[in-house]
């Protein structure tokens, strides 16, 4: 059954609800496989405007009198006030991206792929921060690569290319194709350019577009995704996130409909801050309702009890080994303070008598964000 948790409420007071989101940065913290599924949601905090947000690219009511939601749909090439539009609103966005950075949001899938737990990561989109945070992108090239060791799929293409739609050939942008963009105008294609023989004759030059995929456009690799995702199922990810995205177009909700078939309910998590908008076919276990950054650094704040190093595995000479599995972490309530720490068994371990009990000889662990507990009870007194 579905809970809803509202990050505020919980962040607010040091409620049970706080209490529930710390259990989730537990499993999460244990988790191995994990599935990350994004949109919009998690870009805006870094200043990019997605379609709600007041102040952006697309409050503009209507450009060459195309209003500002048909810019992405692919029937906005049928008429030239359309490809103005287009043309004009990539510029700006790109121009936009540009100055972006990464997000806690992002920044927190990062930490999923540099502890080795992040399976995959689907984006909605085209910003690239993925990469810039340090998620290597799966679909490289001219997008019919797949790289393996790509841990972030872009299902909507990406601006940072722009690709000719008569000879196919990818470019980088320039400054001028740039400015040639934001006054309405698709900048030429440099290959099909180049190709021209004096002696034949002439062949269509084609235009540059960013290679994104619009809303009702099949995207030119589906096959290649199709397969990451089969590859992904077949590797039993134990959990799957859902952030920042309102779930409005149909074919993301595939997706998830697809990942969430096999898992638990509690594993499942839909961290945005208004509710889905599709009813899917397998309940998400939890609403985190919220902004995806405020969700993030509080798991960050978890996890930062957490230590880094690897456990090893069978810890010698100590009473520990029978609970090792592979290398959990574990969450402790401090008598003292009730503050939860979250332990790597090496840390647990270097903490505590190996005679002990963990669970009660963990309070001689000090807590480093309480002053309060400079010298924690002793367990076994
Ligand atoms: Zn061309």
């Amino acid at each position: 059954m579905l809970r809803t948790i509202d990050l505020e409420q919980a962040h607010a007071e040091d409620s049970a609800l706080r209490d529930e989101l710390r259990r989730i940065s537990l499993a999460l913290a244990n988790s191995k496989k994990v599935v990350v599924i994004t949109g919009a949601g998690i870009s805006c905090s870094s200043g990019i405007p997605d379609f709600r947000t007041a102040g952006g690219i697309f409050t503009k009511k209507k450009r060459f009198g195309v209003k500002a939601q048909d810019v992405f749909s692919a029937n906005v090439f049928q008429t030239t006030q359309g490809q103005q539009a287009f043309n004009q609103v990539m510029g700006e966005l790109k121009e936009a991206i540009d100055q972006a950075q990464p997000t806690s949001a992002h920044q927190f899938v990062k930490q999923l792929y540099s502890k080795g737990t992040l399976l995959r990561s689907y984006s909605q989109n085209i910003d690239g921060l993925e990469e810039l945070a340090g998620i290597p992108e799966a679909l490289t090239g001219n997008g019919r690569d797949i790289n393996p060791d790509g841990k972030n799929v872009q299902l909507h293409g990406t601006i940072h290319k722009l690709k000719c739609f008569t000879c196919f050939v990818e470019s980088e942008w320039t400054e001028d194709f740039l400015s040639t963009f934001k006054s309405g105008q698709a900048p030429k294609c440099p290959a099909c350019e180049k190709d021209q023989d004096p002696n034949r004759r002439r062949r269509n030059i084609g235009s540059l577009r960013p290679a994104i995929v619009m809303y009702d456009e099949d995207h030119p690799f589906g096959d290649d995704i199709a397969r990451l995702q089969n590859h992904d199922k077949e590797c039993q990810p134990d959990f799957l996130i859902v952030m920042g995205t309102s779930l409005s177009i149909p074919g993301l909700v595939k997706v998830v409909n697809f990942f969430a078939e096999d898992l638990q309910e509690d594993s499942i998590l839909y961290v945005n801050k208004t509710t889905a908008s599709a009813t899917l076919s397998k309940p998400f276990g939890y609403h985190i309702h919220g902004e995806a950054d405020l969700w993030v650094n509080m798991v960050f704040d978890d996890w930062g009890h957490t230590t880094t190093p690897t456990p090893p595995k069978t810890p010698a000479g100590s009473q520990l080994q029978g609970l090792d599995d592979e290398d959990p972490v574990y969450m402790i309530q401090l008598e003292a303070c009730n503050q939860f720490l979250f332990l790597s068994l090496p840390v647990l371990i270097s903490s505590i008598p190996f005679h002990a009990e963990p669970t009660k000889a963990a309070v001689e662990v000090s807590c480093n964000q309480c002053p309060r507990i400079r010298n924690p009870p002793m367990a076994n007194g």
